[in-house]
């Protein structure tokens, strides 16, 4: 019987990496995966990836302190990066930086991002909650971000919703709880009901944040909720995702795995009439911010995809590597081939670095990156991966997704055949070929394409999502005043406002 009498209860101090993958021990949560429940998922070979993923955000900030941590003026001591408020441009230029780190040393999604950026937007939407109704919800926050940084913990952001029916709203469901609601509240605080989709790191995680998904209106007051939930909650089941070749990690040795020793985490997780105390409570049918706090998150989540940059990374390198061991790499049209991956990869990070240099400050005093090239950042990332990707696998021939198993390079009649007819270049070894068309089929098409592919085309929001935010920010009508002027065409006055 699990059993959390207070919020905080069994979460310890965590300074190093050790000590993260020591906190997630022990915690009896109800896993689910391939039918049976998983009693400790920390030691599973399909779950550890990604536990060492997001460790590495640890690992960095010993590794880095400049890169990987920053001062917080809220508790004045140094805390992790990732749990760090961001107090100016500088701030959120120096997250990008850390972020395309993550993704070079990791080639994988190091899920601590959604969380960090939840913990943003809840600063000025608190603030200005509060400043509306006369609420408390900032003071909460602040409290509950002391002792998140104190502890150094893991938030996963619970925002989207199973969603249902798309064309209704959450009232109109025919199940009421495809969208989070409150279905109860009490002198002590309120319980919810319903599941969150797709949680990244959502197991290798402290306490999840709930939020809504969209914009809310007064028909769906109960569906406009924030809290923050410990993973040890009572009424809480996790339901594993799985990942394209995701059994590859059950296999002995750790070639065909591709990059064995990192991997993501997605996690649906399901709210059986869970208890949040008032204290954790950051919204509580306040519709009317709803919108502007899905808006406020993008803006910080979309230039966050800037990680998919040290993906990127990984992936010229390796396009490089496996060209040079196939004797290629002095062809003109392979250098092209990296060039334009190069290109396309730059593109990403200068719209995501260029969206945290021009940031605005909110009312509550921190920083914002700019929506509009947020957006073009996120929305290029649903692009320029796939390309990236298919110029990594012409480079790398069919031998990617042809390549016989480890065992049959251990098998003594096939091994020797195999050494002999797949031997690239002389001077390199068989084994980092193979290495290397795992990796890039791994990245392409196996568990990482989880997060160098889809996760970039619908985390963070599907291509028209951004689309929306690009139409709403293009002030159109400027730039035919622009044209116009230039044109030497008169302002027409039955044109203006419209
Ligand atoms: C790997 C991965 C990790 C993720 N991590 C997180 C996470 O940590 N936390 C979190 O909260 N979420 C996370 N997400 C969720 C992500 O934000 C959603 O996948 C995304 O918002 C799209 O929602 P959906 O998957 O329900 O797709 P859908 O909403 O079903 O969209 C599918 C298609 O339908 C279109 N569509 C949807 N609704 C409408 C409509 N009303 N009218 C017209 N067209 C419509 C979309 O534009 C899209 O083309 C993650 C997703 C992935 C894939
Ligand atoms: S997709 Fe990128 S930004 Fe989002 S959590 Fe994963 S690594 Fe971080």
């Amino acid at each position: 019987m699990r059993t959390a009498t207070s919020s905080w209860d069994g979460i310890p101090v965590i300074k190093t990496g050790d000590d993260y993958v020591e906190s997630l021990r022990g915690r009896d949560l109800d896993v689910y995966l391939f039918g049976d429940r998983l009693v400790e998922p920390v030691d599973h070979p399909i779950v550890r990836p990604s536990i060492n993923a997001l460790k590495m955000s640890y690992d960095l900030a010993i590794a880095d302190p400049e890169l990987a941590t920053a001062h917080s003026d809220l508790i004045d001591a140094p805390v992790n990066r990732f749990l760090h408020i961001v107090g100016s441009p500088a701030d959120l230029v120096a997250k990008n930086k850390m972020q395309r780190r993550m993704g070079q040393l990791t080639g994988t999604c190091f899920q601590r991002c959604a969380g960090l950026d939840t913990i943003s937007v809840l600063h000025s939407i608190t603030y200005d909650i509060d400043a509306k109704h006369g609420t408390h919800y900032h003071a909460r926050y602040l409290r509950f971000m002391a002792e998140a940084q104190r502890r150094n913990i893991v938030i996963g952001a619970g925002m989207t919703d199973p969603k249902g029916d798309r064309s209704k709203r959450p009232h109109e469901q025919a199940d009421p709880d495809l969208f989070m609601r409150v279905v109860k509240r009490d002198a002590e605080g309120l319980y919810v009901r319903g599941a969150k989709a797709h949680m990244t790191g959502g197991l290798n995680s402290h306490f999840i944040c709930v939020m809504p998904t969209m914009n809310m209106t007064k028909d769906d007051t109960d569906y406009a909720v924030v809290g923050m939930v410990p993973l040890t909650a009572e009424g809480l089941t996790y339901i594993y995702g799985r990942q394209s070749c995701d059994m590859r990690a059950m296999e002995d040795g750790d070639i065909d795995a591709g990059n064995a020793r990192f991997g993501g985490q997605e996690v649906l997780v399901v709210f059986d009439d869970v208890f949040i105390p008032w204290e954790h409570v950051l919204m509580d049918g306040e519709h009317e911010f709803a919108q502007e706090m899905v808006a406020r998150f993008t803006s910080y989540h979309r230039a966050s995809y800037v990680c998919k940059t040290g993906l990127g990374d990984v992936m010229v390198g390796a396009a490089a590597s496996i060209a040079r061991q196939n004797g290629a790499d002095h062809a003109s049209h392979i250098k092209d081939k990296l060039v334009e991956m190069t290109h396309l990869n730059e593109t990403i990070y200068s719209s995501a670095i260029a969206s945290s240099h021009e940031a605005t400050q909110l009312e509550s005093g921190i920083f914002m990156n700019d929506s509009m090239l947020a957006n073009v950042c996120k929305h290029n990332v649903t692009r320029y991966p796939y390309e990236i990707s298919r110029l990594a696998q012409d480079l790398a021939g069919g031998l990617m997704v042809t390549l016989p198993s480890d065992a049959d390079f251990k098998n003594p009649k096939t091994g020797p055949l195999l050494d002999k007819y797949l031997q690239g270049r002389s001077n390199r070894p068989v084994e980092d070929r193979r290495r290397m068309l795992r990796l890039i089929e791994n990245m392409t098409l196996g568990r990482n394409a989880v997060g160098y592919l889809t996760e970039s085309l619908h985390g963070a929001g599907s291509p028209q999502a951004q689309r929306i935010q690009i139409l709403r920010g293009m002030e159109v009508d400027k730039k035919i005043d622009l044209a116009e002027r230039l044109a030497g065409i008169e302002a027409d006055p039955k044109d203006a406002g419209e």
